[in-house]
């Protein structure tokens, strides 16, 4: 399939009851700003949730509530093919693919999964989590994307994506694409609220620090007046003396389209709970309709899954054609 836009791919996991702030401003604005201009093919990766433990129940409740979400978050069903990653088997085909082109160091090298198998200690890491990276890569080759909006905390994971697709073209022939980071400068990387040097993430510890987008407005706002902050009493962007004031300085103006210096100069003089305060108010405002919406939605679970079918339909086109090409560039013989 050819198309005269440029491709645009990103995921998300189904791995929490809500997205969060972090999710939002780091990534899915940039996924609903892109598909007006790409074409633009965005996934639940429900597979890369079973590398943590899974309750079926919980999962599957997840899952139609992320989807939900990204409709709800400005994702046009009509605009943009939004779909299940587990709705399309050559994911695991090709993932399969990229793991016997990884090396064992290159994987072992992955910060996300030092981090997350260092928390979790070993006996509880599944082998999935090692090759999360690699199925990643295939989520995103499988399309042959130009870009993928991500936070900064998928920049890595998008570098092993790039080597991949180049190691694969230089020893089969041209089949993949290099696709490009798309990571915006400010905002993609939205930290905790209570530990301000950490992002924040669907699978902290504490929710107490994170933001999500379906939590009542009372609750939010009680976060944001929690917040920790720094020593002294001045509202200055500084990420490393201030990283409390300097993150929610970032939120206020990644939603408010305020420059950080117009936001400092407005509180001059003023506290830190006064601004704490501000900030709060201008989340808590700007979440209640998404909020809203996904209740609204969730309420149609027959609608929901209708668009999930639609989606998978048009997903499995694109990735179907993708790995045929794959599978013969390496010497498999087609079934015929
Ligand atoms: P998990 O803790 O389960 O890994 P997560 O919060 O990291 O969850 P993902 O589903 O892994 O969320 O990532 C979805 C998208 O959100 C990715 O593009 C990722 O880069 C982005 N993202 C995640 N956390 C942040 C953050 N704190 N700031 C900005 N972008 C973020
Ligand atoms: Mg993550």
């Amino acid at each position: 399939m050819t198309s005269a836009k440029a491709r645009a791919l990103s995921g998300i996991q189904p791995t929490h009851d809500s997205f969060h702030l972090g999710n939002v401003l780091g990534a899915i604005n940039q996924w609903v700003a892109l598909q007006e201009s790409h074409d633009a093919f965005y996934c639940v990766v429900d597979l890369h949730a079973l590398t943590v433990e899974v309750e079926p129940a919980l999962l599957r409740k997840r899952s139609l509530v992320s989807f939900a979400q990204l409709i709800a978050l400005g994702i046009d069903p009509q605009k943009s093919t939004l779909f299940m990653q587990s709705h399309v088997p050559a994911h695991n085909q090709l993932g399969w693919v990229m793991e016997c082109l990884t090396g064992f160091g290159e994987a072992g090298r992955m910060t996300q999964f030092k981090d997350k198998s260092a928390k979790n200690g070993t006996d509880r890491t599944v082998v999935g989590l090692f090759t999360y990276p690699m199925l990643q890569a295939a989520d995103i080759l499988l399309y042959q994307p130009q870009y993928v909006p991500v936070g900064e905390d998928q920049r890595q994971h998008i570098e092993l994506t790039r080597d991949l697709s180049q190691r694969f073209n230089a020893r089969f022939g041209e089949t993949f694409i290099v696709p490009e980071g798309y990571i915006l400068k400010s905002g993609a990387k939205i930290n905790d609220l209570q530990e301000p040097t950490a992002k924040m993430s669907k699978s902290s510890a504490s929710q107490a620090g994170v933001i999500e987008i379906l939590d009542t407005p009372e609750s939010n706002m009680k976060k944001f007046k929690s917040a920790m902050t720094d020593a002294g009493r001045e509202v200055k962007f500084d990420e490393k003396e201030k990283p409390g004031i300097s993150n929610l300085l970032s939120i206020h103006s990644a939603i408010s389209g305020t420059s950080i210096d117009a936001i400092v100069s407005e509180f001059d003089g003023k506290g830190y709970g006064d601004f704490k305060g501000a900030v709060g108010e201008v989340v808590v405002e700007y979440l209640k309709p998404i909020r809203a919406r996904t209740l609204e939605l969730l309420e149609d679970s027959g609608e929901l899954t209708r668009l999930m079918k639609a989606g998978a339909e048009k997903a499995n086109a694109v990735a179907s054609e993708t790995i045929a090409k794959t599978y013969e560039a390496m010497g498999l013989i087609a079934r015929g």
